[in-house]
């Protein structure tokens, strides 16, 4: 079989890549997954009436492409929700984020962090070496230690002194030192972060997005797991299948593609350089329903998981009437058991998220096994040398895992639209 353009992965990135080359007249193309069905982590799973997604998922659209682009596809299918967000720790519930709230602490804790913030002198601050230093600049130490250190170092499963500060970004609101400080006496007007506003489809979760993708396209073929590529005579295996190609495009986790490679074994050697977390999430569907909540932050130690998010709380039709369905996000390291089970749900019923006399209608594990790419001192060398490599080759690395990024699933789009057009 010959292809032009072979595309690896059919999640978001490698479905609106393909979706692209399609609307702009080409249709030599073949997207392809090991998954029975497309979308990768956008994909949603419909059980017993609810439906789930791969934890949260929610639509984060920024560019008037990105939004222009989901409301063509899911046309009437798309709720605009308010983000309704907070943090418990000890015996305190905080709005997120954290450093935006400080009114919201006990009186002592909030001096604390005033203190703190006075303490930081602005004037002499060197560029920040590491994740840990950035939030002592820019937050104070009471801050970092009551939210930024325990919080991250639950995510990352990895001290913040081990992370660079690149992947900060959009990702950590950042209130100016006098909004800190004036947080303190009373809250804010101002809401920060990237997520104070999403988008969710109103029927089919996060997977409808996929879904409307993958429907216009004619060159898809999912249950075919990638197994060899050889770059020099630009052929794919399928196990016992091969694939001629022009052009690659992956959107494989890095390492899993280099690992991929036949004959090169100084690029599949990187592969040992990059380093990720993976993700344990557990859901739950209650026989009742829970006051409105998105998601809440949980940084204690104590507590299990670093995340819990209300599934049915993003579209109605997410859960049955009189029901509610819970994602529960939980580094990847503890394991999938009935001790943790058990820790879980004493943790949300000490947090008065569940009580004990609710009704259980079903629980299951999810695991994410690629999740976060960690933004430790090797990632950005390994990656660029691996992807100018790969690039000479004709290889395009795309999407969150291709190019080893954190980035979100409207990145996946653009990215799509960029690299359909270079490629046409
Ligand atoms: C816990 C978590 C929560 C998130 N929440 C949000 C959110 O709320 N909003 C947001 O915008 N983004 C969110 N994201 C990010 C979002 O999931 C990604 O940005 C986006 O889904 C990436 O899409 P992708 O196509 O690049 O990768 P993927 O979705 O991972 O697709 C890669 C595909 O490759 C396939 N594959 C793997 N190996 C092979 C092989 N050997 N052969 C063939 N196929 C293979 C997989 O089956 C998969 O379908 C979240 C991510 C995580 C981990």
């Amino acid at each position: 079989m010959h292809i032009k353009t072979l595309i690896l992965g059919a999640g978001l990135t490698g479905l609106s890549t393909a979706y692209h080359l399609q609307q702009f007249g080409e249709s030599d193309y073949l997207v392809v997954d090991r998954a029975e069905k497309p979308g990768g982590l956008c994909a949603s799973q419909e059980v017993k009436g609810f439906t789930f997604d791969y934890s949260g998922h929610l639509l984060h659209l920024h560019s008037d492409y990105g939004k222009k682009l989901v409301k063509k596809l899911l046309k009437n299918n798309l709720l605009r929700l308010k983000r309704k967000a907070f943090i418990y720790t000890g015996s305190s519930r905080i709005p997120f984020p954290f450093q935006a709230n400080l009114f919201a602490l006990p009186p002592e804790q909030r001096q604390a962090c005033v203190k703190g913030l006075l303490e930081v002198n602005s004037e002499i601050q060197k560029k920040p070496s590491n994740f840990e230093q950035w939030c002592l600049q820019r937050f104070g130490k009471p801050i970092y230690e009551q939210f930024m250190r325990p919080y991250n170092t639950k995510l990352w499963e990895c001290s913040p002194k081990e992370l660079t500060c690149e992947w900060c970004g959009p990702f950590v609101p950042r209130p100016s030192r006098k909004e800190i400080l004036q947080s303190a006496q009373k809250p804010l007007k101002k809401s920060y972060g990237y997520n104070v506003c999403f988008y969710y489809p109103k029927q089919g979760g996060c997977g409808a997005l996929a879904n409307a993708l993958a429907k216009e396209l004619t060159g898809l073929r999912t249950k075919s797991p990638v197994t060899q590529i050889n770059l020099k005579n630009k052929t794919a295996r399928f196990g016992r299948k091969k694939v001629f190609f022009e052009n690659l495009v992956n959107t494989l986790p890095l390492p899993v593609f280099l690992k991929l490679l036949e004959k090169e074994p100084r690029l599949t050697a990187l592969s040992d350089r990059l380093a990720h977390t993976s993700v344990n999430v557990y859901n739950l569907a209650l026989k009742k329903e829970i006051k409105p909540f998105s998601w809440i932050y949980f940084p204690d130690e104590q507590d299990p998981f670093y995340r819990v998010g209300l599934q049915s709380g993003f579209s109605p039709r997410n859960a049955p009437d009189g029901t509610s369905s819970l994602y529960i996000e939980l580094p990847g390291s503890l394991p999938q058991n009935t001790h943790t089970e058990k820790r879980i749900w004493e943790a949300l019923l000490q947090k008065g998220i569940i009580n004990k006399d609710d009704k259980v209608l079903f629980s299951f594990w999810q695991r994410i096994p690629y999740a976060y790419a960690l933004y430790d001192k090797r990632r950005a060398q390994t990656v660029s040398r691996a992807i100018n490599a790969l690039k000479k080759a004709g290889c395009f690395c795309a999407g969150r895992y291709g190019k080893w990024e954190y980035s979100f699933m409207e990145s996946s789009l653009l990215e799509g639209l960029e690299l359909a057009k270079k490629l046409i």
